[in-house]
């Protein structure tokens, strides 16, 4: 096993790990350095991937310390599939666009940085991720079934994961950023969950302190919120919109309901509220103490108007800026370093009654940690302003991750034969090696790789109580890529019906809650738009649905076509009724969120499609990179290539179209090589299914590459006779002059250039015959379209 550090190691910041197992690279998270002094690089070393490209990239969380970099690897390396929790995914989302529009303000400053990406690279990136649920083992590289992973709930924010690779060359848990305290919005690592392992790459963030504890840190910081009400003062929060505002919220709610703090508004501004609004959709990732919450309050988590908490518009920020009242107001960033805190702080500083209260990390150049040492009455910058400082400047330890001790007790569960330290500063994790003297310890640094050589199997068997954790081989075989099953199938509504009716008739229920109750065990996240997409349409007649927030909750109705109960028969009677197969020529039942290929005529050009339902008018309806993005009925469905975006089901059909328009694009990169195929047939039938197993097709683009080139050319060299494709004899073939040119430059290989006219090109692959298409060096940038030339035309240059 070898690992190499991007970034991340002997600092915070731009965490990247690049694994190498079984002769397999992997990369763990691609963060950003968003302190970057002067000469420091933003992103981790990339240019140690050059020699070993990785195959799969995994990702711990959604801070940007650990995804920042993404969009900029991932179209680096755009046919590898990312691996995400669903949170992380949801998560992801909102930073990273985030990310786009400030270093797109920040670019048009004259001494600006060019913007390291752009929203279509951030749209890609978040097209490919594909989300896998706690606990659950997965594959992540198709080809190599021995090197397994599952995520386990790391406690620091929502989604969080801790990785556990389990591979031919041992076990690695690799811990990401943890906290085992309880959060208010999450819960804390579960020590006992944790399995052994025999490397463990541990975070240190606080390998040199001890927090204080939290309920007392949360007390005093609510006492210090209600002396500034009670002398009529104003509070700013700046705090971090993924994990600290989250948690002051929940903090402020508490003790305002028991009295010790008034019920002033309290408003919430900046990237906080579309965080908020993304942790109450991931009800089920949340801590208990709050699903209950949501579950028996009936009531919205964080932007809740009877409670006197307000989201800001931009439109009012001006008023609550200018106005006096008392008030608490809690904004991004948690430094003071951008965002709307800096314009509330501006006001808030020279007022002596009012109060800003720090409650995360402040690097030292930042504006937060300026006001935590200047003096009152001295003048401090912030933003753009100088301002005389007046107010009451405090910071509370809320950390979110492990101090000291806790990593101590986490290490010692783990208890790996050497343990490598990272994301912390070089004397936190110096203090922490200190508690490690029976351990061998490793402190990389950026740029260091650590090799180590398998010691004997038996010193590496898995204990019992870890294969336990790790799910059966043949249970997560369908994880890696979900395949539709009769387990997995689309539920019929009224079968939800029925299931809510038997569980709970008189509550309501989350998407997530029907998801699990229908699929039980198999229930993953990647299954949720399935059962979304069901409430797409009209469901008044089997469930009312209610609203929290911005997430609806259904309760199923007391009576379907005026009967309280249905039996099963009946239910299956029903769902035969509207049948699940299509027709069209493939025996296959395409669900929703199953990627097709279609074709509106025969040898007209094939469409690529996402199917959003099947079960309506027995009619399949799908969004295609062509046409009107509007969904359509179509019954010519060609080819099934085993590929599905369950997570596009909830996507409007706009977006929809544009995602396969730019999948469809990259797969003009795809080598296809029909002719090669042609020739291993030696005139033996195939269906498409055999193609790809014969060929070795794992990647969803290859086979979808393959698809859609079979049915674009596929009629110059076989007769498709429903499922099957048979070669047309040699003689038929050959007897075309072009032929020669043809096989010459197919023989050539996609590394040849060829040069027509003086300009030299590469053959991508395709070709109906006599006409090749070239991809021009020149031409060479993301939108050029390949041209097509003619065979006589082109000398190959060797
Ligand atoms: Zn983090
Ligand atoms: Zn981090």
């Amino acid at each position: 096993m070898e690992m190499t550090f991007l970034g991340g190691a002997s600092e915070v910041g731009g965490s990247s790990t690049l694994l190498k197992v079984a002769g397999r690279y992997l990369l763990i998270d691609g963060g950003m350095r968003p302190a970057a002094r002067d000469g420091q690089s933003r992103i981790p070393e990339l240019s140690l991937l050059a020699a070993t490209p990785p195959e799969a990239l995994l990702i711990t969380h959604a801070h940007i310390d650990h995804t920042g970099a993404l969009p900029l690897i991932a179209s680096i390396y755009p046919h590898i599939p990312i691996y995400v929790t669903e949170s992380t995914r949801v998560l992801t989302e909102i930073l990273l666009r985030d990310a786009v529009r400030i270093m797109k303000q920040e670019g048009l400053h004259p001494d600006g940085e060019t913007p390291l990406y752009n929203k279509d690279q951030v749209d890609a990136l978040l097209s490919r991720m594909r989300p896998i649920g706690f606990r659950q083992s997965f594959t992540p590289i198709a080809s190599a079934p021995e090197i397994r992973v599952h995520y386990l709930p790391a406690g620091h924010i929502l989604g969080a994961g801790i990785l556990y690779f389990d591979t031919p060359e041992g076990s690695l848990l690799h811990t990401g950023d943890i906290s085992v305290t309880d959060q208010r919005s999450i819960q804390g690592l579960d020590l006992s969950s944790l399995p052994h392992a025999d490397i463990m790459i541990c975070e240190g963030t606080y390998g040199n302190r001890n927090h204080s504890n939290r309920r007392k840190e949360e007390r005093t910081f609510a006492e210090a919120v209600q002396q500034t009400l009670m002398r009529n003062g104003r509070v700013l929060c700046p705090a971090f919109a993924v994990g600290r505002a989250q948690e002051i919220v929940l903090i402020l709610k508490s003790y305002r309901s028991s009295g010790l703090i008034p019920p002033v508004p309290i408003y919430l501004d900046g990237m906080v509220r579309s965080v908020c609004l993304a942790y109450q959709h991931q009800i089920h990732d949340l801590h208990p103490n709050v699903q209950r919450y949501i579950k028996n309050a009936r009531r919205p988590l964080f932007v809740d108007p009877d409670l006197h908490i307000f989201a800001v518009r931009s439109q009012e920020r001006a008023a609550l800026i200018a106005s006096k009242q008392p008030a608490i107001i809690i904004s991004s960033s948690g430094m003071l370093s951008g965002g709307a805190s800096p314009l509330y702080a501006a006001t808030i500083a020279k007022r002596e009654q009012d109060a800003l209260l720090l409650t995360g990390y402040q690097d030292e150049e930042s504006p937060g940690a300026a006001l935590l040492h200047a003096r009152r009455g001295h003048p401090v910058q912030i933003g753009s302003q100088t301002v005389q400082l007046a107010c009451k400047v405090e910071k509370y330890n809320l950390a979110g991750h492990a101090d000291s001790k806790q990593i101590s007790q986490v290490v010692t569960k783990v208890a790996p034969h050497v343990l490598i330290l990272v994301h912390g500063a070089p004397d936190a994790l110096a203090a922490l090696e200190q508690r490690f003297r029976d351990l061998r310890v490793e402190i990389p640094v950026v740029g260091s790789k650590l090799t180590f050589v398998q010691p004997s199997s038996r010193h590496f068997s898995p204990s019992p109580q870890e294969q336990a954790v790790v799910p059966s081989a043949d249970d997560a075989s369908s994880l890696d890529m979900p395949v539709l099953t009769a387990q997995t199938s689309a539920p019929a509504i009224i079968s939800l019906w029925m299931l809510a009716k038997k569980l709970g008739p008189l509550r309501f229920w989350s998407v997530v809650e029907l998801g699990q109750a229908y699929y039980g065990v198999a229930y993953r996240p990647s299954l949720r738009p399935v059962i979304e997409q069901l409430f797409k349409y009209d469901t008044s007649a089997y469930f009312k649905r209610s609203r929290i927030g911005s997430q609806s909750i259904y309760q199923p109705c007391e009576t379907v076509m005026g009967r309280s109960l249905i039996s099963d028969e009946e239910i299956l009677a029903i769902q035969l009724a509207a049948p699940l197969s299509p027709p069209g020529p493939s025996a296959t039942n395409p669900c929703a969120g199953a990627v097709a290929i279609v074709q509106g005529q025969k040898n007209s050009v094939p469409y690529l499609a996402l199917i959003l339902s099947s079960t309506y008018n027995s009619r399949i309806h799908m969004v295609t990179d062509s046409w009107k993005a509007a969904p359509r009925s179509l019954s010519l469905l060609q080819l099934l290539p085993d590929v599905q975006r369950y997570e596009w089901l909830g996507l409007p059909d706009e977006t929809i179209q544009v995602r396969l328009k730019q999948w469809r694009q990259a797969l003009n990169q795809v080598w296809v090589d029909l002719f090669s195929w042609w020739r291993r047939c030696h005139a033996q039938s195939f269906s498409f299914a055999s193609l790809c197993q014969d060929l070795n097709l794992c990647l969803e683009d290859e086979r979808l590459a393959w698809g859609l080139e079979l049915l674009l050319h596929g009629s110059l060299l076989f007769r498709r006779d429903g499922e099957t494709w048979l070669p047309l004899a040699e003689e038929r073939v050959y007897r075309d002059a072009g032929f020669a040119q043809h096989l010459r430059l197919l023989d050539a290989g996609k590394d040849s250039a060829v040069l027509v006219n003086n300009r030299s090109g590469w053959l991508t692959g395709r070709s109906n015959w006599r006409l090749f298409e070239v991809r021009w060096h020149e031409l060479e940038t993301a939108t050029a379209q390949p041209a097509q030339i003619r065979a006589s035309s082109i000398h190959l240059i060797d």
